[in-house]
């Protein structure tokens, strides 16, 4: 393939110039990080598992209505996705106490929350991506109160369709981190899901064992990283059922 002009280079993803005008190619690295870069590691094939399990993801939201960034995935490790203005906040849905509201709140983890709380962190890692509430996003106009209201419509249903999804395969969704941007269409802006939904954004914990099958493998050294997340795509049915791990499809 041409080479094309690289647009950004995030942790975990790079994105290239599109094809066509208002598209981005997401390229998915194996490249790992936690704690704000502190740790780095290279998990094998995340790149393409996390390309697979999102757009599975993004196709199953699409389908019940949820708009998104996602166009299609072109080979192994790249999606094709709409350009969006992203909105500078990280969206945390939280359905269990773990990680960040666990000792922040003298929480146990695994303590089933009293209902589902979403959190906003701004975007920013020069400062940890801090955590603000909706006061400070509408008093810096980071978004505004019309975006928040599809940005919290939008994740409350996002949670509803992940977690039965993720229920029918034995799968606890304990939390998960969102972003949104915003797309222009003529003179119509609408907010739509982007980035990636993923086991390095989702804390998803086996129902029986309660083993972690997720990103937390990594940033508390458990080992099997790679493993847990070809668990996550072979039940989600992307993977072939048993022993060998090639994914399905081509490169093409
Ligand atoms: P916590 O605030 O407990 O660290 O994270 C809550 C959830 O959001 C977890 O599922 C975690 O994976 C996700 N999350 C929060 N911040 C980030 C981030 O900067 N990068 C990624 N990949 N996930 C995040």
């Amino acid at each position: 393939m041409a080479r094309r002009r690289q647009l950004y280079e995030g942790k975990a993803k790079i994105l290239f110039e599109g094809p066509e005008p208002g598209s981005i190619v997401q390229y998915f690295k194996d490249d790992a990080t936690a704690g704000n870069g502190a740790k780095k590691g290279i998990i094998t094939g995340k790149g393409v598992l996390n390309n697979r399990i999102s757009e599975h993801l993004m196709l199953r939201l699409q389908a019940i209505g949820i708009p998104t960034h996602f166009m299609k995935r072109i080979n192994m490790r790249e999606q094709l996705v709409r350009e969006v203005e992203i909105i500078p906040l990280e969206i945390v849905v939280r359905n269990v106490a773990a990680g960040s509201i666990a000792s922040r709140l003298g929480l146990e983890e695994g303590t089933r929350l009293p209902r589902t709380i979403i959190e906003y962190y701004l975007k920013n890692d020069a400062l940890n991506d801090p955590m603000v509430s909706e006061e400070h996003i509408a008093a810096f106009e980071w978004a505004t109160p019309q975006d928040m209201e599809e940005i919290n419509s939008h994740a409350l249903r996002i949670n509803d369709f992940l977690c039965g999804t993720f229920q029918a395969i034995g799968i606890q969704l304990v939390d998960f981190k969102l972003e949104f941007g915003r797309l222009w269409e003529q003179d119509e802006m609408r907010v739509v899901l982007a980035d990636e939904i993923s086991p390095d954004n989702c804390r998803l914990w086996d129902m029986n064992t309660s083993e972690k099958l997720d990103k937390d493998r990594f940033r508390r050294d458990l080992g099997r990283v790679e493993e847990a997340y070809q668990e996550v795509a072979r039940r989600l049915g992307i993977l072939p059922e048993s022993g060998n791990h090639e994914i399905k499809g081509s490169e093409g």
